[in-house]
């Protein structure tokens, strides 16, 4: 195809539960037929992920049996989808044969040594079969499909970044090479290291890999297909009555995955920002709900949405001598830095800062080395509550409102000015629920049970 032909292409990404049964795989073979001339981005059928952990954990423990059981399932459960998604056998014969494939392709890893890399590969399958199962039902459709290996052109550095020249270049030449097509097909989630090695994007990274390509395409639009109609005002899976946000900034929507907002990968807003493409997010079960779409959408004083990122651990260190006293923030933060471990927010005062972080693989040693600079205290089980939109200073009594419908939750760590989207603050976990039903009627007028 040519560069014209790329131009008014959409990436399109269906995450796991869309395509989560035959009937599912169905339904959004229609939409795509719908949607010609696009590229589509899929996850692995929704538990496939989890299935293929669980059979990695097995070989960790050197469970064997537990391997190949649950191996047996997922085989099984494979060929019900088969038999109901085809009609033709010629199509069911060709799944089947992928399925094949990948079975004994693990199988053949059980046996085996197992390490970090055979475990990378075991997770990538889910997403080579559930596109090999989309391309072939799109095909009985009499669609043009064409697969587009992920394997083959998406990459990461030496840094674990996406290594955007590579991607670039090799899936420009890709789609260059190919004919004009229906539709194009790609493996969301899975991609190559730098050393060439199977790789991931981390869970969730469906949404990294769609907007990296809508990036490196120009696409006019990405849009994230999935089972809600859009980012709603709160988290539906602990909230009722929460409703979907129209629209968003591309700040609002990072700080709102980054915080906890499960419909979106926290990486996945920054290629889109940086080259201004639109993201929607839309429902595959309500295709004409309209969604949310995330821009460049200018301030509009409005707060938009609440969201709890779990697993937090508060760790506050006092320094003996006055905090001020320049080198002691260095300290400490080089001491996360050492670590390798991310500090989420963060406050301070005149005798110690409180800092809060997800990742407490690290925590013991951290601890260990703090201990050199001042008094160490640590509060684990922790989360972090996210009140994200245009919350800019200037907006007197904004920050106060949040604040409000907190009054009868233990806060440990108030973060608020770090940016103009939002103000966070950290809560035992037990008060999470309370917590986020109080935003929402305070905040939005709803009334949670
Ligand atoms: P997919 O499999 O399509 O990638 P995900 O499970 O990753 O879907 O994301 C969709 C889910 O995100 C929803 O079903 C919902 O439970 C959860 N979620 C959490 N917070 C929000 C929110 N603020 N708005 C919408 N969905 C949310
Ligand atoms: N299949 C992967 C996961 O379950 C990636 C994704 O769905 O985005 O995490
Ligand atoms: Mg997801």
């Amino acid at each position: 195809m040519n560069m014209n032909e790329q131009e008014g292409m959409k990436v399109l990404k269906f995450g796991g539960t869309s395509v989560g049964n035959a009937a599912r795989i169905k339904h959004v073979g229609g939409l795509i037929s719908e949607r010609k001339g696009n590229l589509v981005v899929l996850s692995a059928m929704s538990g496939v992920t989890n299935t293929l952990t669980e059979i990695s954990d097995y070989l960790y423990k050197n469970n064997i049996p537990g391997a190949q059981d649950t191996l047996n399932a997922l085989e099984m459960k494979y060929q019900g989808v088969v038999a109901e998604l085809y009609d033709d056998a010629k199509w069911a014969d060709e799944a089947l044969s992928v399925i094949g494939n990948s079975v004994g392709y693990i199988r053949a890893l059980i046996q085996g040594d197992f390490a970090v890399a055979e475990e990378k590969e075991i997770l990538a399958q889910g997403e080579l079969v559930s596109t090999a199962l989309l391309l072939n039902h799109l095909k009985e459709r009499g669609l043009n499909a064409v697969m587009l290996p992920a394997l083959e052109f998406m990459r990461t550095d030496h840094n674990g970044e996406p290594d955007m020249k590579y991607i670039s270049t090799r899936l420009l030449r890709m789609l260059d090479m190919t004919e004009e097509a229906d539709v194009y097909i790609t493996q969301g989630y899975i991609c190559r290291n730098a050393y060439g090695e199977v790789d991931n994007l981390k869970r969730g990274g469906s949404d990294y890999t769609a907007s990296l390509i809508g990036a490196v395409l120009e696409s006019e639009e990405i849009q994230i297909w999935t089972d809600i109609d859009g980012m709603h005002n709160n988290d539906p899976r602990y909230v009722e009555g929460t409703r979907p946000v129209g629209e968003l900034n591309f700040e609002e929507a990072a700080e709102l995955a980054y915080f906890g907002a499960k419909i979106l990968h926290p990486n996945c807003v920054l290629p889109a920002k940086l080259n201004n493409i639109p993201v929607r997010l839309l429902n595959t079960l309500e295709p004409s709900a309209p969604g949310t779409v995330i821009y460049n959408l200018p301030p509009d004083g409005d707060i938009k949405a609440v969201a709890a990122k779990d697993g937090i651990t508060a760790i506050n260190i006092k320094s003996g001598r006055r905090l001020v006293a320049y080198g002691f923030m260095h300290k400490v933060f080089e001491t996360f830095e050492n670590h390798k471990t991310g500090i989420d927010i963060l406050a301070t005062s005149e005798v110690g800062i409180t800092v809060a972080i997800d990742n407490d693989t690290r925590l013991a040693d951290i601890v260990d080395d703090l201990k050199m600079f001042g008094t160490v205290s640590v509060d684990q089980d922790m989360v972090i509550i996210s009140v994200v939109g245009d919350l800019h200073w200037h907006h007197a009594g904004l920050a106060v409102r949040a604040l409000h419908a907190l009054e009868d939750i233990p806060v440990r760590l108030v973060s608020y000015g770090g940016s103009n989207y939002n103000i966070s603050v950290v809560i035992p976990k037990d008060f999470k629920v309370q917590a986020l039903r109080k935003l929402s009627e305070h905040l939005f007028n709803s009334n949670p049970q």
